[in-house]
Formats: structure tokens, C-alpha cells, sequence
């Protein structure tokens, strides 16, 4: 279990230091702010739909480590999928940092590949917020127009 926190720390180190996707999207057509009043995260979410398909998503902004790499990690994840699949990884994620990758109704984390990474979020309910910031954002970004999104 040791291996694996430190397997999980390291994806989120990784991702934070590194980000995938981070970047202003020029040919956008959805661009959405993202941010948590309680940490200061603040992005910008880009995705570009082509049909119901993500053929496209970046981002830009700053914020602590975990809503970066969550940020990052989502982008990867999301690429390319269909906007079902998006909004059901949403669920997944929700679940899996607020109720944890254990416990009543859990799915199993095997199921989660990289994002797994967050499952120890629902331990720490004040940074939960600052892992769910890009999902919710690029959820909303994904079903209506709106320009701003803050998890309050
Ligand atoms: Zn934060």
C-alpha cells in the first residue's frame, strides 16, 4: 500500500510539474474560467467539440498541485471521447474523491488508471474541491455556453 501512495504522489507531482495539454486552444469553441475561492485555483478550460466528439482540450491558469494535475490528468483521459463517455468519467471521478475508491457503492480502482491517483482526496474534504474544479468545468463547458464556473 506504501508503493502505491507514493506511486499515486508521483503521478500528481508529475502532472503538476509538468502538465499535459496546458495551453491556450486558439480554435476553441467552448471556453469556460474555472475558479475556487477557497484555494485561489483559477483556469481556463478550452475544448474543442467536433459533433459529440472531444477532438480537443487544453488548459491554462495556476493553482495548487492537486487541481493542476487533476486538470492535466482529466485532459488526457477525456481526449478524444465522446461527450457520454466524458460525463460518465465525470461520475466515476466525483465518486471517487468524495466517497473514496472504497466502502458502499465504490468502484474498483483498478477501473481509474492514472486518476486513481486522486482516490486519497476524500480523506482531505477541503481539497476535494480543488481535484473536482476542471471536471466541473469542462462539464459545463461540454453542456451549455456559460463563461464562468466556480465550485462555490
Ligand atoms: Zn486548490
Amino acid at each position: 500500500m506504501e508503493d502505491l501512495r507514493e506511486l499515486y504522489q508521483d503521478i500528481i507531482l508529475d502532472h503538476n510539474k509538468n502538465p499535459r495539454n496546458f495551453r491556450v486552444m486558439e480554435d476553441a469553441n467552448r471556453v469556460v474560467e474555472a475558479y475556487n475561492p477557497l484555494c485561489g485555483d483559477r483556469y481556463t478550460i478550452y475544448l474543442k467539440l467536433d459533433g459529440d466528439t472531444i477532438s480537443d482540450i487544453a488548459f491554462t491558469g495556476s493553482g495548487c498541485a492537486i487541481s493542476k494535475s487533476s486538470a492535466s490528468v482529466m485532459s488526457t483521459v477525456l481526449k478524444g471521447l465522446r461527450t457520454a463517455d466524458a460525463d460518465g468519467w465525470f461520475e466515476k471521478f466525483h465518486t471517487l474523491v468524495t466517497k473514496g475508491a472504497s466502502g458502499e457503492g465504490a468502484i474498483a480502482i483498478e477501473e481509474f488508471g492514472k486518476l486513481a491517483a486522486f482516490s486519497g482526496i476524500s480523506e482531505f474534504p477541503a481539497r476535494v474541491k480543488c481535484a473536482i474544479l476542471s471536471w466541473h468545468t469542462m462539464k459545463n463547458a461540454l453542456h451549455s455556453d456559460v463563461s464562468t464556473v466556480s465550485t462555490e
